[in-house]
């Protein structure tokens, strides 16, 4: 709070030396070469795929499970979102699905390390890099995560992420692009600030359409702070995570798991319930104990704009999205609960 009233009273609000540095020490965390800081993680991924030209005419593989914006940017660029069912265990795109909805049409796969855990990208960017596709890394929900020690985000040829409240490091609104290729960096920056030449600061010269996409340095320090403790934070969920896995013993309960060669980031703690239990009455019924539990995410085919633009059959093609939809819960994981809160919580579940 100290850092964003020296912000103000300096007067220098917007895309300063504030907004730079978080650039440098993101890129520093994640061993990344660029980072780009924008207004969302919705922004974020629109960028990217402007700059990476995709647009009408074109597909984008995207998993059926995630947050609506994944596949509102798709559509917002012009192109049709093509969707995959997810693995009901990792709840990630079924690697093994898509290589058949790839067309002569599709331009990149946008995987999302949903909740948290990497979408096995190693292995997607290696049929990508076949099919002479871009990787595009949704990972609004996975800051901190790995895969074979790799932070996940740097390993497609951009990746997103959002510092909304609901993320692990926050400004309120805020995002950012992580990415190795520099032209691709130039581009964005381009992109985010009107247009204007990123790398000619001499001139203001205008070399594309661009939007206003710009952090401010009051949001910038706010990162910056609590990525200092973002280690710690991660530590923390983890050990919330391992007590809720050895102490949740509901057999109606299907607990998420964690790879070994991964880092999960556990942004969300997402269970499935057992189908005869309702959803909707158990988060009801935690609410009204003052207990935060919610849904997890949409299948996006079954929203009211893509199942009239597209009407697909979702229960037949998108089975584990769908069971992810209406069955999954998640349960409070953040650092500042206490042991005795988390027991408290697992007796609440055991008891569901
Ligand atoms: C949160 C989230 C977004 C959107 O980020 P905003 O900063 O809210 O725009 C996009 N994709 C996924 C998977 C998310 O969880």
């Amino acid at each position: 709070m100290d850092e964003v009233i020296s912000v103000l009273v300096s007067r220098k609000l917007v895309q300063g030396e504030k907004v730079e540095k978080l650039e440098n020490e993101l890129s520093q965390y994640m061993s990344v070469k660029e980072c780009i800081a924008v207004t969302n993680g919705t922004s974020s991924l629109h960028l990217i795929l402007i700059a990476l030209g995709i647009g009408y005419g074109d597909e984008v593989i995207i998993p059926a499970f995630s947050y609506i914006a994944t596949a509102n940017v798709v559509e917002l660029v012009g192109a049709k979102p093509i969707f995959v069912d997810i693995n009901i265990e990792s709840f990630n795109i079924e690697k093994n699905q898509i290589e058949a909805k790839i067309t002569s049409k599709t331009k990149a796969v946008m995987v999302v390390h949903e909740f948290g855990l990497s979408a096995d990208v190693q292995e997607i960017k290696k049929l990508c890099d076949g099919f002479g596709l871009f990787m595009i890394e949704d990972a609004a929900c996975a800051l901190g995560a790995k895969e074979e020690g790799v932070h996940v985000g740097t390993i497609g040829v951009a990746g997103s992420f959002s510092f909304h409240p609901r993320k692990a490091i926050t400004s309120g609104e805020g995002g950012c692009i992580v990415t190795n290729d520099s032209d691709l960096a130039s581009r964005l920056r381009a992109l985010r600030n009107h247009g204007i030449d990123p790398n000619d600061k001499t001139k203001n010269e205008f070399i594309c359409a661009g939007f206003n996409c710009r952090m401010t340095d009051f949001q910038a320090v706010l990162l910056s702070s609590q990525l200092k403790r973002l280690n710690e934070s991660l530590k923390r969920k983890n050990q919330i995570a391992r007590i809720y896995q050895s102490h949740i013993t509901n057999p109606s309960i299907k607990l998420p798991v964690a790879s070994q060669n991964k880092i999960h980031a556990w942004q969300t703690f997402h269970i499935l319930l057992n189908q005869s239990k309702k959803q909707k009455n158990i988060i009801e019924m935690f609410s009204a104990k003052g207990i935060g539990v919610n849904y997890g995410a949409q299948c996006i085919p079954t929203q009211k704009f893509f199942l009239e633009k597209y009407r697909h059959d979702v229960i037949k093609e998108f089975p584990n999205a769908m069971r992810a939809y209406q069955c999954g819960l998640a349960i409070p994981i953040y650092e500042m609960l206490t042991d005795e809160q988390v027991s408290f919580l697992v007796d609440e579940i055991n008891g569901i």
